[in-house]
């Protein structure tokens, strides 16, 4: 058999494809070419079969594919920390203050480039991210690796960056064709930030945006009661209603947080295919409550994790939300088959990407884009490793996180990012957050 050249090969004890089987390769190894995946299987065989430009090899771990977060907020890691233990709209009032004084163009490059580092640092690969000067995080993103889908954002008074809401459609139609241009295989994404902070001839507004150039919706939606009373007074009616009603409730619809539902809203979602970014960290540090995520899985809606921002969460740690995932609603239904650890992983990776409409990520698969981590499980937290799964739910964190592969490139070796100077990053973001 001719042997055929590929860029790079990955060795490790395991490889965990999160595919429809749930397919565990021992001593396992995946072959990377024009970052796409082309072989998965024995290391064995896939050595014998490829001839690679270079093989890297890690005895002791597990590749699994990249973390797919489906809501954050990178840049607003300049304010980590800025507003702990206080209610969702003391948190909002706070942030509101911080980011007039704090944003522009070049202050979100440097909080995406350390969110980004963050990021690649703990296995993360993709993020469905909401913040302003989406430009200048694209920008980033594209220099590091890292796949960032982002869009314009709408409120329904002045944005931080000095618009009103007929300045926001404007810039939106400009950022979109830009995001059109940089990135052709890639929706779009418009990103109204709620059914409390947007009219509802506003949301219609946006909903129309969206359907004139095509484009997926993302929103918050139901995260705290606060809110909810708040949307009663400003639309009339509950977010999930007002987000229906204003035609943004479908199944190009990502919802951030879904906690509050009521058992129709778990259905109307389900029905509706509007996908949810489960965010267990930033709800419980908030106090918002618990999303019903049994419940909405029940009813076959699609869900993945979020870490949201590292402001409300703490950290843009996703193996924080896959293990809060998997504990949380063990303890409100004393139910500990609830959210296995294979199901955990599962809304951490295949299933945020089918919410976010990727179908190139989140399993390791010929033909899918080569978005992989590398994670130790070798360490005093992990071993000995029974099961892959269990261990990257139950022992792992980010930092056992050795490489990280985006779109076959290495951009963390060892623990060093390949496409980001981390110390400067770190610099950067702590001048920024003081000034
Ligand atoms: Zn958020």
């Amino acid at each position: 058999m001719a042997v055929e050249q590929v860029d790079l090969i990955l060795t490790a004890d395991a490889v965990l494809t999160v595919d429809a089987a749930g397919t565990v390769v021992e001593a396992g190894a995946v072959a990377i070419r024009a970052g796409v995946i082309v072989g998965v299987g024995p290391a064995t065989d896939l050595l014998a079969r490829f001839d690679a430009a270079e093989v890297l090899e890690s005895p002791g771990c597990v590749i699994a594919p990249g973390w797919v977060n489906t809501h954050t907020h990178l840049a607003m890691n300049l304010f980590r920390g800025a507003a702990d233990d206080v209610t969702l709209e003391v948190f909002l009032e706070r942030m509101i203050g911080a980011e007039l004084s704090t944003l522009s163009a070049a202050t979100v490059a440097v909080g995406a480039r350390a969110g980004i580092a963050e990021c690649l640092a703990g296995g993360t690969t993709t993020a469905l991210d909401m913040y302003w000067y989406p430009r200048a995080s694209r920008a980033v993103a594209a220099e590091t690796g890292f796949r960032l889908l982002n869009g314009p954002i709408f409120l329904g008074n002045e944005d931080p960056e000095g618009r009103d809401f007929a300045g926001m459609l404007e810039e939106a139609r400009s950022i979109l064709t830009d995001n059109r241009t940089e990135s052709p295989d890639d929706d779009l994404w418009v990103m109204p930030h709620s059914a409390y902070t947007l009219s509802r001839d506003q949301l219609g507004s946006v909903r129309e945006l969206a359907a004139e150039v095509d484009a997926r919706i993302h929103t918050h939606a139901s995260e705290s009661l606060g809110e909810l009373a708040l949307t009663v007074q400003v639309n009339g009616d509950r977010p999930v209603a007002v987000l229906d009603a204003a035609g943004l409730l479908t199944s190009h619809t990502v919802l951030a947080h879904a906690v509050h539902l009521t058992d129709d809203e778990v259905a109307r979602i389900a029905a509706s295919g509007a996908a949810v970014a489960h965010c267990p960290m930033s709800n419980l540090k908030l106090g918002c409550g618990i999303a019903p995520l049994p419940e909405l899985l029940q009813h076959g809606a699609v869900v993945g994790l979020g870490t949201d921002g590292a402001a409300s969460a703490g950290a843009l740690d996703m193996y924080a939300a896959v293990r809060m995932a998997a504990l949380l609603h063990k303890g409100t239904s004393n139910d500990p088959t609830m959210i296995s650890a294979e199901r955990a992983v599962r809304l951490g990776t295949v299933d945020g990407a089918r919410a976010l409409g990727l179908a190139d990520v989140g399993t390791i698969e010929p033909g899918m884009r080569a978005d992989l981590q590398v994670v130790r499980v070798d360490t005093l937290n992990t071993s000995p490793v029974r099961d892959p799964w269990s261990a990257l739910a139950y022992t792992a964190t980010a930092t056992d996180v050795r490489h990280t592969v985006a779109r076959g490139r290495i951009v963390l070796r060892d623990r060093v990012l390949q496409t980001i100077d981390e110390k400067s990053a770190l610099r950067e973001l702590s001048e920024a957050a003081t000034r």
